[in-house]
């Protein structure tokens, strides 16, 4: 039988792994992007607040007293990234980088809701105040893509008909 704690550390392993893929994504989304000036400023936000959530995530690991040099041997597992990465070269890749986006964001959601249970009913209530708010994090930046998932796509098959114009990044 696997204890509670040590689902938690898991867990928050798991999440760990997953800001940073998020971190190396969405950066080298961002950096692509020239024709949206406001998806990339928000990406680049984004990105500045998943660098402190991986930061937030990994005091959690140092706090329940885990080894945090095991931390990186558990990424790569994660889903949802490949998709983005191989959307990068694409012709619409603004559109894919936003759908891969916005499906790890929902991943995200999930993870830290799991977490947040787990981590009350194991009593940790630290851990579960961090994941609370980098829960909130996640929750805005999937609502900024989900309300702007229409007006991106728009402007995005409006520049593809224009002579001239980049519309893909
Ligand atoms: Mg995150
Ligand atoms: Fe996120």
């Amino acid at each position: 039988m696997t204890n509670p704690k040590d689902h938690v550390l898991s867990w928050l392993k798991d999440a760990h792994a997953a800001e940073e893929q998020a971190i190396t994504m969405l950066s080298s989304l961002a950096r692509r992007i020239e024709n949206y000036p406001e998806l990339k400023a928000r990406i680049e936000q984004h990105v500045e607040e998943t660098e402190l959530q991986a930061k937030r995530v990994q005091e959690c690991l140092r706090r329940l007293g885990s080894d945090t040099s095991t931390v990186k041997d558990a990424g790569t597992k994660l889903v949802g990234l490949g998709q983005g990465l191989s959307g990068m070269f694409t012709s619409d890749e603004v559109v894919k980088g936003v759908l891969a986006s916005y499906t790890f964001e929902q991943m995200e959601i999930a993870s830290y809701k799991i977490l947040i249970a787990a981590a009350r009913q194991m009593g940790d209530t630290e851990t579960a105040r961090v994941c609370e708010d980098i829960l909130q994090e996640e929750l805005s930046m999937a609502k900024w893509l989900e309300d702007n998932l229409e007006g991106l796509t728009e402007k995005f098959l409006e520049l593809e008909s224009k002579e001239g114009r980049t519309a893909k990044h």
